[in-house]
């Protein structure tokens, strides 16, 4: 006798089905049966000619020309600050990147179902214009998923045990947290303070205290390479960084450490901290109760600056540890909600 085995099919999904992670900095997309096929920039440059706005490049491409754009050219981030900043954009930007996985596959073969990672804190509205964007950019089918319960999934964190779990999610634009339980969020919170706030504070940093002008891309450059959530012993690693002279107007070069970076993300790092103090506050007292024997779980790239986590563990007096592919599970843990039938609870239906 022979069995029926395939029952994606028989739902009818398809090997074009995806899960979309859309960050403010980056898009990451995971593709049934294959896992993780694209990671790109979420950027898009367009270019106004006799006054028509078009979109030129998106992605990897449109990163590369941040800042260094003539005046017909402009590089923007549809995303920025955590909500659609610009929904026109963001929607070609959507259907760039799933026409781009989707490579040769003719549209009218298409039949692709396609998950959406929201922020808990997005409104209905919101959501509304992400569903929409994708249902234009040819999905036929579009559900949401909460971000937290995708980067719990995406982290190993068992999401459908009665057991609070807590996630941290630090991205570009904002850091969210939530209280897991039950395949649901019993306290989210959100603070718009993130890697971009970090950039932030480097350039205005470097700018007061050294005179120098520089770019977002070095300031995040600065970050990646010496940045550190808790001050070093010492002046630490010492770099040097280039920009604009704000005395005379030259290119100049300086040279920059460790704690003076540390310093100069103080801020934005007790706004994390802070966020994630009132987080526990408001968690009810069975959850705390297991948040107590399962620490926080970082994610989001945030995560990965130097000693965020020993921050919220000095603050908490918790364990706390970072995702293994912190900048990635959002996405894997939404694929592993369509394709796993024990998460298919976290999906909002479209
Ligand atoms: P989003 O989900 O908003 O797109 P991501 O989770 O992709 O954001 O994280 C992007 C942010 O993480 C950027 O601000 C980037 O500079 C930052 N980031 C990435 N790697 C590191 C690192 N090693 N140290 C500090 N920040 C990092
Ligand atoms: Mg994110």
């Amino acid at each position: 006798m022979k069995f029926f085995h395939n029952f994606g099919q028989s739902l009818g999904t398809s090997a074009h089905d995806m899960a979309i992670d859309l960050g403010t900095v980056n898009t990451v997309v995971y593709a049934r049966g294959q896992g993780i096929v694209l990671n790109e920039p979420s950027v898009v440059a367009l270019e106004t000619q006799n006054g028509v706005r078009r979109v030129k490049v998106v992605g990897n491409d449109a990163k590369l020309m941040m800042g260094k754009t003539p005046s017909n050219i402009e590089a923007i981030r549809p995303l920025r600050d955590g909500v659609i900043a610009d929904i026109d954009v963001a929607e070609q930007m959507i259907k760039h990147f799933i026409d781009k996985v989707l490579g040769g596959a003719s549209r009218l073969r298409r039949r692709s179902n396609v998950v959406i990672c929201v922020p808990s804190g997005s409104t209905m509205v919101e959501r509304r214009a992400i569903r929409d964007a994708a249902a234009n950019a040819g999905a036929v089918s579009v559900q949401l998923v909460e971000e937290a319960l995708a980067a719990a999934i995406g982290a190993g964190l068992q999401v459908a045990e009665p057991r609070g779990a807590m996630v941290v999610d630090i991205g570009g634009g904002t850091t969210e947290v939530a209280v897991l339980s039950l395949s649901g969020i019993a306290y989210s919170t959100s603070v718009r303070v993130g890697g971009d706030k970090m950039d932030d504070m480097i350039s205005s940093y470097i700018r007061r205290k050294h005179n120098l002008m520089i770019g977002e891309m070095t300031a995040e450059r600065v970050k990646l390479a010496i940045g550190c959530a808790v001050p070093p012993e010492g002046e630490g690693m010492v770099i040097s960084v280039k920009g604009r002279d704000l005395v005379n107007g030259r290119p100049a070069e300086i040279r920059v450490s460790e704690a003076e970076i540390a310093e100069a993300l103080a801020e934005p790092v007790g706004q994390i901290v802070s966020a994630v103090r009132a987080a526990l506050e408001q968690t009810p007292p069975e959850l705390s109760a297991d948040i107590i024997d399962e620490g926080i779980m970082l994610t989001g790239g945030g995560a990965l600056l130097g000693r965020m986590d020993e921050a919220i563990a000095q603050a908490t007096g918790l364990d706390v540890r970072v995702a293994d592919n912190a900048l990635i599970c959002v996405a894997i843990g939404a694929g592993q909600a369509f394709e796993e039938p024990a998460y298919h609870g976290v999906l909002i239906a479209g």
